[in-house]
């Protein structure tokens, strides 16, 4: 049997935003749009469908030189109206590169602009996170984006007295499509179906059956819906090799939802 050296199999694990990717890809209807320069994502897309062995698509907002020097508020802009236009998802990741926070574009106020400028994107969720890869890992990057998912989505303004008593699991990004498909199915055995809220639940968007149809986002993932209600469950789970789940200690700290 050969020997594998796993540095040279999974090169990019450094790199935060492909966190925040597979963060991103285990949500109902969600798209990502990498701010920077086009080679990240590119890059990202075949190191991740290399692995999932499943087509994934990211999209960027390319900057070049000009957007480097005079900042990438217009590519961002035009990105997301693309996205809006092509995918028509439900929500749409922003996720930063090294480029993008090196020159300190402010994502937040660009949005802001956006969302003022452009009527389209009123029905969609567009969630920022800020993941420069010079700092932390991949690692960093999908548990800000859960956080930032989770923030996002139990703010919205709804369901805020409706205790549902259900269990929250909050995956690490360690745990595969495969995995986690048996964890719903253990849960479901032991709880109940709908018993538990899985974020992000990646196991029908990287691990699709062949239908033979091109979707441009896979079905799947956690719906919206469970999301919001996150803050009205009876407890949580973060299961991860970190002890760092964000989103867990935001739903202890800010819902009173024991972790
Ligand atoms: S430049 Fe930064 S964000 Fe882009 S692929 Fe390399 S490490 Fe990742």
């Amino acid at each position: 049997m050969t020997e594998r050296n796993y540095t040279t199999v999974n090169p990019c694990v450094m790199c935060q935003p492909m966190g925040s990717v597979m963060a991103f890809k285990g949500i109902e209807s969600s798209m990502v749009l990498m701010h920077g320069s086009q080679g990240c994502s590119t890059y990202m897309r075949l190191h991740l469908s290399h692995h999932f062995r499943e087509p994934v698509d990211i999209a960027s907002t390319s900057l070049s030189e000009r957007g480097a020097v005079y900042g990438g508020s217009e590519n961002l802009k035009k990105g997301l109206r693309n996205v809006i236009t092509r995918y028509h998802p439900k929500v749409i990741g922003v996720t930063t590169t090294c480029l993008a926070e090196t020159i300190g574009d402010d994502v937040g106020r660009i949005l802001t602009e956006f969302r003022e400028e452009d009527k389209n994107a009123d029905d969609v969720h567009i969630i920022s996170v800020s993941t420069p890869s010079y700092e932390d890992s991949h690692t960093t990057g999908f548990i800000k984006a859960v956080d930032a998912i989770v923030r996002h989505f139990t703010e919205y303004g709804m369901g805020n007295d409706i205790f549902n008593n259900k269990l929250n699991v909050v995956l690490g990004e360690h745990i595969a499509p495969e995995d986690t498909r048996e964890l719903k199915r253990i849960l479901t055995a032991i709880i109940g179906l709908r018993s538990f809220i899985f974020l992000p639940d990646a196991s029908e968007t990287f691990d699709a059956p062949m239908t033979g149809k091109v979707e441009k986002i896979f079905p799947g993932g956690t719906p919206l819906s469970d999301i919001i209600y996150m803050k009205n469950c009876a407890a949580s789970i973060g299961l991860g090799i970190t002890s760092d789940n964000r989103a867990v200690d935001h739903l202890e700290t800010k819902y009173n939802v024991p972790a």
